[in-house]
């Protein structure tokens, strides 16, 4: 017997459990055909509709209880009724910075056969990596609200950019680029933002010394905005603040297909907390509970996660049929033109899994 992977799986709300289910699916039919491979599922209902019932997105104890295991494998959250910033704040980014996933791992590559608004560009010209940093920045949750209801009312949002978390983050992204021998851009703002943006340009000047064989760039927040749709190949590795990494990977889901295709990583490097994967998309309830939602997002980011677990192989093969799925167009959801449900997806990628 082989140690399981603990995942623990969080389906959420809305269109959450439809297509966590899928993801679930090809995980244990890897698990059924590789001996080499197990997985140990625990299901935790947590979410909106839970909150809407017990008045808590999550139970008191649940960082405890989710912190034996190796991985969380989230659908997604939010639900009409229930303000985003409760849904956010009481549950995803309480795990995201309970467990230190400073690292938000995002690719934006553009999938053979995947849908594209931009005109003549091919999957060679859009294939980068975003590394956000994921634990502080404009997201540190620090401000307050001055003068409440009067005429001279202040609202303040500070961002916080230490030491530790801008270098850890930087570094982190300039280990990838050497390992794959790409470039790595930075994305800033420092004309604007005066001391956080000008301390993470020099924290990246300081960092790229060590990095001597990486090719660096650096890019203004606006500037590399527009060149993600105009010029999307000059970027192959890039590292950027939470707040400007949000923004830029949802543009760059846009120019790769779509919130259907968009996967998304949370890390923690070291491995002393659980690490979350999970569909960028949220719970999408104009379509919950129709079963045609597309899953592939999901399925990508449990590529992601078999990536994390050192299954190299079979992260590879689940998105190269992704990418078979698109190319065929014969099962496909709704988002993509197509008329299969979402569980057919799944059994599709499974019927593929078994030829190969
Ligand atoms: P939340 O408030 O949780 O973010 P949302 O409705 O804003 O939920 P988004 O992920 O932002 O959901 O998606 C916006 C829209 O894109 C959805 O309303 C839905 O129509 C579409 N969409 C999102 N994800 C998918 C998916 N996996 N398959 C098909 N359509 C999707
Ligand atoms: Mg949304």
């Amino acid at each position: 017997m082989v140690n399981p992977f603990k995942i623990a799986v969080i389906p959420g709300d809305g269109i959450g459990p439809e297509v966590i289910a899928e993801g679930v699916k090809v995980l244990k039919y890897i698990q059924s055909v590789d001996e080499s491979v197990s997985f140990e599922f625990e299901y935790f209902p947590w979410g909106c509709e839970y909150y809407v019932e017990h008045g808590k997105m999550m139970d008191d104890d649940g960082i405890e209880r989710l912190k034996q295991f190796d991985a969380i494998y989230l659908g997604a959250v939010g639900y009409p009724g229930v303000p985003d910033h409760i849904s956010l704040w009481d549950l995803l980014l309480r795990i995201r910075k309970s467990f230190d996933q400073y690292v938000n791992v995002r690719p934006i590559k553009l999938l053979n056969g995947a849908p594209t608004v931009l005109k003549d560009v091919t999957p060679e010209d859009i294939n980068m990596l975003v590394i956000r940093e994921n634990s502080e920045g404009e997201y540190a949750g620090a401000g307050d609200r001055l003068f409440q209801g009067k005429p001279h009312e202040v609202a303040l949002q500070t961002g916080v950019f230490s030491r530790k978390g801008t270098e850890r983050i930087i570094r982190y992204a300039f280990d990838i680029a050497q390992k794959e021998k790409r470039s790595l851009t930075s994305i800033s703002k420092a004309n604007a933002l005066n001391y956080s943006m000008v301390f993470w340009d020099e924290v990246f000047e300081e960092v790229s010394k060590d990095y001597p064989d990486v090719e660096t760039h650096s890019y203004l927040v606006d500037a590399a905005s527009m060149f993600f749709v105009m010029d999307p190949k000059r970027f192959e590795v890039v590292v950027t603040s939470n707040l400007f990494g949000d923004i830029i990977t949802d543009l760059g889901a846009g120019i790769t297909g779509g919130m259907g295709l968009a996967a998304g990583a949370n890390l923690n490097p070291e491995r002393d907390f659980p690490s979350m994967f999970e569909p960028i998309h949220g719970s999408a309830p104009d379509i919950a509970g129709k079963q045609i939602a597309n899953p592939l997002a999901t399925l990508w980011s449990a590529s992601q996660m078999l990536e994390f677990f050192g299954q190299n192989e079979w992260a590879e093969k689940v998105l190269s049929l992704i990418e078979k799925m698109l190319v065929d167009k014969t099962v496909l959801t709704p988002d993509l033109g197509g008329t299969a449900s979402t569980s057919e997806v799944g059994d599709h990628m499974v019927q593929l899994l078994k030829q190969l």
